[in-house]
């Protein structure tokens, strides 16, 4: 590992911090020491990154906002990237979105040109790539909606996936299961629409996520995926039926909060009174502290209600909450 980190000096030089705590780019405040950190500005230095940890057999994360991670408290053995890389240019109805622009920017953007499609995102945390990478979305709109191909980088080429190629689904991408490094999206046919209008709704929606999670709270959004319920058998869903939304989905909250969760806690991590998705770091919480308090719902609700909840939050250095 030292004889790549001095390759990473030789390359990118005063850009490469040594040991630098993950606490600092997660929302949640928590993780270790990262080996080799790189906070990237470029497209061009992006890629180069990669191509080096490839062929320096160093294990590599492209992080952008930190907001819906969980990392262990003893960090990452290798290069963490942080993607920095912002930039929005317009063609009409359509955009073209460089991966580390922060979602807002895109949402505010949108709605100051009169496009909607974006705005109902509004206040979620993170960047484009990272909103890709997950599926992110809110409200009945999701960023992959008006999304018509991503290029990206598969370690060997710069290529481009159409819509159907990356794969989406509820909180779901093919990024997830294969090691792309998403560069650049494309946005076709946003509709036109009233800039005012976009904005009352969009602060609308930033009040009721403020109610939900309260300004400073220290979390990874919501921890569990919920559950769709089509994809239950009639046994499950007969224990669960009272909770289906319109949606078709079962809140991961509202079950934790049927098992006695909300305002549970383990060290300083606690299940908030007001949402019973919403893990927070309250008091200088631990990794360690966070698993065990996930872990424990995620058995309480498993044992109740027969289904096993999966983490929304990407889980890094922990081994998976389904392990005996
Ligand atoms: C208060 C709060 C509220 C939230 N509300 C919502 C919500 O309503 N809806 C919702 O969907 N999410 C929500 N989230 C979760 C989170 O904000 C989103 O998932 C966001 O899109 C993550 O973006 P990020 O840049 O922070 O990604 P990170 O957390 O930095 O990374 C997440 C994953 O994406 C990968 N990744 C990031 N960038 C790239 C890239 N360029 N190429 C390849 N892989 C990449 C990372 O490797 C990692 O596996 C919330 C989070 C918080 C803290």
């Amino acid at each position: 590992m030292d004889q790549a980190l001095n390759q990473f000096k030789t390359k990118f030089g005063e850009k490469v911090c040594e040991n630098e705590p993950f606490a600092l780019h997660t929302t949640l405040g928590i993780g270790g020491p990262i080996k080799i950190f790189l906070d990237v500005q470029e497209q061009e230095q992006l890629i180069e990154s990669v191509k080096l940890a490839i062929a320096t057999n160093t294990p590599y994360l492209i992080i952008g906002k930190g907001s819906n991670l969980l990392i262990s408290d003893s960090g990452f053995e290798g290069l963490v990237i942080k993607n920095s890389v912002k930039g929005i240019a317009q063609d009409g109805n359509n955009l073209t979105v460089k991966s580390g622009t922060v979602l807002q920017d895109l949402v505010n953007y949108a709605i100051e040109h009169s496009l909607a499609g974006m705005n109902k995102m509004s206040g979620i945390p993170g960047t484009v790539g990272g909103a890709v990478y997950g599926d992110a979305g809110a409200y009945g709109n999701s960023i992959r909606d008006y999304l018509a191909s991503v290029q990206a980088f598969d370690g060997n080429n710069v290529i481009t996936l159409s819509k159907e190629e990356c794969g989406f689904g509820y909180r779901e991408s093919n990024f997830k299961k294969n090691k792309y490094l998403i560069l650049e999206i494309l946005f076709t046919g946003l509709p036109n629409a009233n800039a005012k209008e976009l904005k009352k709704e969009a602060l609308e929606i930033i009040e009721k996520r403020t109610a939900k999670y309260p300004p400073d709270t220290k979390c990874p959004g919501s921890f569990f995926k919920n559950v769709v319920a089509e994809n239950l058998s009639p046994e499950q869903l007969k224990k669960m039926e009272q909770f289906v939304t319109p949606f078709g989905k079962i809140p991961a909250g509202a079950l934790i909060e049927a098992v006695g969760g909300k305002g549970d806690q383990i060290g300083g991590i606690k299940i908030l009174e007001n949402h019973g998705n919403t893990f927070a770091n309250i008091n200088n919480g631990t990794a360690e502290d966070f698993y065990n308090l996930a872990k424990k719902y995620y058995l309480k609700v498993k044992e109740q209600f027969g289904v096993e909840l999966e983490p929304e939050v990407q889980l890094i250095n922990l081994p998976p909450l389904n392990k005996p």
